[in-house]
């Protein structure tokens, strides 16, 4: 598993400035008020950050042990499916939304009962995503391909065989939205550049994203050259823009008088304006975030703490709350709809 970074190159100047980024569009010097979805359907969609557990087929040299080791056990069969039921009810049934599964580990297609949880998901409505290394048979990924929806899948050259990631991507590309993700560790930057365009080649329709990786999956980035920071921020360019659904995009950005821009998750990290202190966050009506201990939260930030346990009382929320961070870090979070309350000043 490795987390969602991309260097890009934007104007980043003062909070709120005008500013000019990569996309060529020009934003509001006023600071935003709403944040919604570029697309309405992704408002009415749960994405449900669910880790499984923490055994992995690989041990990258990059990655904690703890998102590895195998030192959490996978969740039981029958603690996942109640809570399945509960979501189906809670936020299907009463509240018309869609649930968006997007299993995560260490390697998700590891967990035992991977199957029987993919297929009773799709039985009961849900769209499902793995993010996945890919190293399961291409035999294994036929099985379960007509239970998800989309796919996030990593290459990490440390264990990664080529061949058979482009298989597994073949294979799914077809049928589903693959997006993937190429780790970049600087030591091997050349050799795995050269992958990624392999990769670019052969799996014309899926997108791909070059992977800065972070020292401990923490804020700190590896040691780059000037030179390969500047080809991850120009990256492998999709020649076939992916029209799979997604569960995600870009947001809307509105002020108080009506101007609006859209931007990327990216773009508000980049340009310092991911700060909604006392806004109103949809994070629990839009999102929920299952860890690998079973706790179970609103989002990846921790607002609102814990709401219940897997395989046993989970409170899913009725209400949107309100933001007690100074900032928005994590891309998915900051993939939700916020707005400031008209009272606040
Ligand atoms: S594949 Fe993902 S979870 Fe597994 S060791 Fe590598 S980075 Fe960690
Ligand atoms: S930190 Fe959490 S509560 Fe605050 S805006 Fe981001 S997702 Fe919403």
């Amino acid at each position: 598993m490795t987390r969602r970074f991309r260097v890009v190159f934007p104007v980043a100047r003062g909070f709120y400035d005008r500013k000019i980024t990569m996309d060529g569009v020009q934003h509001t010097t006023e600071p935003y008020t709403r944040i919604d979805h570029s697309n309405p359907q992704h408002a009415r969609t749960v994405l449900v950050d669910w880790m499984l557990g923490n055994a992995c087929s690989y041990a990258c040299s990059y990655c904690p042990k703890a998102l590895h080791d195998g030192t959490i056990r996978w969740q039981k069969t029958e603690d996942v499916l109640t809570l399945y039921h509960q979501m189906k009810s809670h936020y299907a049934q009463e509240r018309n939304k869609l649930v968006w599964l997007q299993f995560t580990g260490g390697e998700p297609t590891m967990h035992p009962r991977i199957i029987d949880l993919l297929k009773e998901a799709s039985a009961l409505g849900f769209r499902v995503s793995l993010i996945s290394n890919a190293s399961r048979t291409v035999r294994f990924w036929h099985k379960i391909r007509d239970y998800l929806d989309s796919v996030i899948l990593t290459y990490h050259n440390e264990f990664a065989t080529l061949d058979h990631f482009i298989d597994v991507g073949q294979l799914l590309v077809e049928q589903m939205n693959v997006h993937i993700n190429v780790t970049m560790h600087p030591e091997r930057f050349e050799r795995t550049y050269d992958e990624a365009r392999a990769l670019r080649a052969a799996l014309p329709k899926a997108t791909i994203t070059l992977k800065p990786l972070r020292v401990g999956f923490e804020s700190e980035l590896y040691d780059y050259s000037d030179a390969q920071l500047r080809i991850l921020g120009k990256g492998v360019p999709s020649s076939v823009r992916s029209d799979g659904i997604t569960p995600r995009s870009t947001m809307q950005a509105t002020t108080a008088t009506g101007a609006c821009d859209t931007l990327r998750a990216n773009d508000f990290i980049l340009q310092d304006i991911n700060r909604w202190q006392g806004y109103q966050c949809n994070i629990g009506l839009e999102s929920l975030r299952i860890k690998g201990s079973g706790e179970v939260l609103r989002a990846v930030c921790g607002v609102g703490g814990r709401i219940g346990q897997l395989g046993g009382e989970i409170a899913l929320p009725t209400q949107a709350i309100q933001c007690t961070k100074p900032s928005c870090a994590c891309v998915a979070d900051i993939l939700t709809t916020k707005a400031k309350p008209v009272t606040a000043a």
